[in-house]
């Protein structure tokens, strides 16, 4: 199996969870999300590495539950503007020789291991990879007044989610085209390495995989724990 290096991306503030500190600090039944983010990557035998990006104070001023795990094999760095900056500084602090790059949104707590394999499986074998899940839902685009003026077809759309991966090159050629293009605003790693033109490919994503963002999602989190 090729040695894998993870990136978490925890650089936001999370400002629409509420809160005065960032939302992936904020427990969930008990533990921090950034620590349950970090628990399937940090326990699977292919990774070698985790570098998490955080904002600003915290990175050099982590909290004691995190401060305590930081070491050789769990990188701290701060994060940057954008989830791109982020995503690029941790990059940058992955030890080098580490062939297989996952990226991961620390507002998603609860990745499945069978996520993190295939994707594993599929940069490995030299394409960038996401789980995803179908939309099931009818699709509406609205005007900014709620007034309804297209149905689209929802055939073919996908929900992305993370962990993203990649042979590491090619998310490196990825984020030299975007710093060189100052394309920063991606909300994806995916997106900017279909962007070079690479092949990137659809793996079963998880229900469960959900992403954390607002304070009605926090109360579903806890209930999925329970
Ligand atoms: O804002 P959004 O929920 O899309 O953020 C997705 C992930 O990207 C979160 O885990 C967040 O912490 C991270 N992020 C980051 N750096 C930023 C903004 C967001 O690492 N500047």
């Amino acid at each position: 199996m090729p040695e894998v290096g993870v990136l978490i991306a925890a650089g936001g503030r999370g400002e629409r969870a509420g809160g005065s500190e960032p939302k992936q600090f904020r427990a969930i039944a008990g533990q921090p999300m950034l620590l349950r983010a970090l628990r399937p990557f940090a326990s699977h035998p292919a990774v070698r590495q985790i570098v998490v990006a955080l904002p600003q104070p915290w990175a050099t001023e982590p909290p004691s539950w995190l401060a305590d795990l930081r070491g050789e094999r769990l990188r701290l760095v701060a994060g940057g503007a954008t989830r791109v900056a982020s995503v690029r500084n941790a990059l940058a602090a992955l030890d080098p020789g580490i062939p297989i790059v996952l990226v991961h949104d620390a507002a998603r707590p609860f990745v499945t291991v069978a996520e993190i394999d295939a994707v594993i499986a599929m940069a490995a074998a030299g394409q960038g990879a996401l789980p995803a899940l179908p939309v099931t839902d009818t699709l509406k685009r609205a005007l900014d007044d709620g007034r309804v003026v297209e149905t689209a077809s929802r055939s073919g759309l996908w929900r992305a989610l993370t962990p993203q991966g990649f042979p590491r090159t090619m998310l490196e050629r990825a984020f030299a085209r975007a710093d060189a293009e100052r394309d920063w605003r991606a909300t994806d790693d995916a997106g900017l390495v279909e962007a070079l033109g690479e092949t990137v490919r659809i793996v079963p994503g998880s229900p469960r995989n959900m992403k954390v963002t607002t304070p009605d999602d926090f109360l579903l989190a806890e209930s999925l724990v329970r």
